[in-house]
């Protein structure tokens, strides 16, 4: 057993966040010790991202900086997308590396990283359809939530996403290990679940569908909130949106990435639906779920977007009326079908960089308006953090509004009742109305 210490930084989605937890909680079994700096770890792992170029750069000036922290010995690994997609590749991107691992390789970790330290530059990027990380304990970034993956790799083909690539193939856990784990946070006095997969509600065992896992999950124990991420439109089936509708556990919320509101792009995009069909996911979704909150992904600049598809994007957003949403400028990734479209495709950085302006503050407006709509409104919260201005809480509606309270940091993890009293656009204030706190089951 190794008395060695590691330290992991994370980049990019969810998945990674939960990805790095299960790697931690590997090498703590294997006896490392999780610490708070690269300096002097004897092992420091860097999980990446590989959606945009950008991250792939942030993460290559990362590697640079942290030569300047490693101990002589020390091994420094990349994990995640960006080491699926570049392989042995990144040996000679950051010489200083010994290891390159994908997202299916952690069960080997700590054998791999032996190798590195003996001298190999130790290499894992093999997809393993079979691979759900049984029998690992995840470490738990979160206290008051859990993030618990349920499916990994994905089956769609949109243009422009590498992770097909870089996750492999689609595959769903057994629903009972998913339970099992809900079950164990449970007991930690964990609430709040939160499922993960590329295209989370299109999760099949061979036996259950998403639909059987939302009841499975909202039947446990000591659960009181179930969220999801990220949803395909397509995927929402009658039978999931029942379940969410019956399930009460299942909160007020869907993430359901757009990415156009232009037919024309989605059909670039391979989405495989039309903004007439978005629409219509959105309405069925609504209509079974009474105050339902909708937040999304929306890329601008996608090779050939014209002005008058780009009003489409606009009018959906204000037609829609999304809580909040994710924007960003189309990024061409290296082996994805996007980049075979002609050139004379290309949307000019500034022509993109301007509707992304635009989509931000239409979106913002939009929030804004709704927002002040919602003041007066009393919302149950769950206590989630301590807020960055100094003496304040973070707390969270079933519909996923931020709300800033006043409190002590023991209120963190309970659950109260709020009055919305104030919006700054994108977060509320509030005050405390109950006066009943419901401490967590343990813990
Ligand atoms: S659904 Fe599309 S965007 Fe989402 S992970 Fe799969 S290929 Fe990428």
């Amino acid at each position: 057993m190794s008395s060695s210490t590691v330290y992991v930084e994370t980049y990019g989605c969810q998945m990674n966040v939960s990805d790095s937890e299960l790697i931690l909680g590997k090498l703590a079994d294997a006896g490392y010790s999780q610490v708070d700096s690269p300096d002097g770890a004897d092992v420091i792992l860097v999980n990446t991202c590989a959606i945009r170029d950008h991250a792939e750069q942030r993460v290559l000036g990362r590697l640079g900086e942290l030569k300047r922290h490693m101990k002589p010995g020390a091994v420094v690994g990349v994990a995640g997308c960006m080491a699926q997609r570049l392989g042995p590749r990144l040996f000679d991107r950051a010489k200083h590396v010994s290891l390159v691992i994908g997202p299916d390789g952690y069960r080997a970790l700590p054998d791999l990283i032996e190798r590195a330290r003996d001298g190999e530059r130790a290499t894992a990027v093999d997809f393993d359809l079979e691979e759900h990380y049984q029998g690992f304990s995840a470490r738990r970034f979160e206290g008051v939530k859990a993030w618990i993956p349920v499916q990994r790799g994905c089956d769609y083909r949109c243009t422009y996403c590498i992770v097909p690539t870089t996750r492999g193939p689609e595959r769903s856990r057994p629903l009972l290990d998913a339970v099992r784990e809900v079950e164990q946070v449970a007991e930690q006095g964990i609430t709040e679940v939160v499922l993960l997969g590329q295209t989370v509600n299109s999760y099949n065992d061979g036996s259950h569908d998403f639909a059987d896992l939302l009841r499975a999950v909202g039947r446990v124990d000591g659960i009181r909130r179930v969220r999801f991420t990220s949803p395909h439109p397509n995927d929402f089936s009658e039978r999931v949106i029942a379940a969410m509708a019956e399930t009460p556990e299942v909160c007020e919320h869907v993430h359901l990435p757009m990415q156009s509101g232009s037919s024309r792009v989605l059909k670039r995009m391979l989405r495989r639906y039309t903004r007439e069909q978005y629409f219509e996911c959105a309405d069925r979704l609504r209509a079974a779920i009474p105050g339902l909150g909708l937040t999304t992904d929306i890329i601008v600049g996608f090779p050939g977007e014209s002005d008058e598809d780009f009003a489409e994007t606009l009018s959906a957003v204000r037609e829609i009326g999304f809580n909040d949403a994710y924007t960003f400028k189309f990024s061409a990734r290296e082996g994805t079908a996007a980049t075979r479209f002609p050139s004379a495709d290309d949307v000019p950085d500034n022509v993109a960089s301007e509707r992304l302006a635009r989509l931000i503050a239409t979106m913002r407006a939009g929030a804004r308006r709704a927002n002040m709509a919602a003041l007066g409104q009393r919302h149950e919260v769950l206590v989630e953090k301590e807020a960055r201005r100094g003496g304040l809480l973070q707390a969270r509606t079933r519909d996923f509004k931020t709300v800033i309270i006043p409190g002590e940091p023991s209120l963190i993890g309970s659950y109260v009742t709020v009055e919305l009293t104030g919006t700054t656009g994108s977060t509320f204030t509030g005050t405390v109305t109950s006066e009943r706190v419901e401490l967590p089951l343990a813990g």
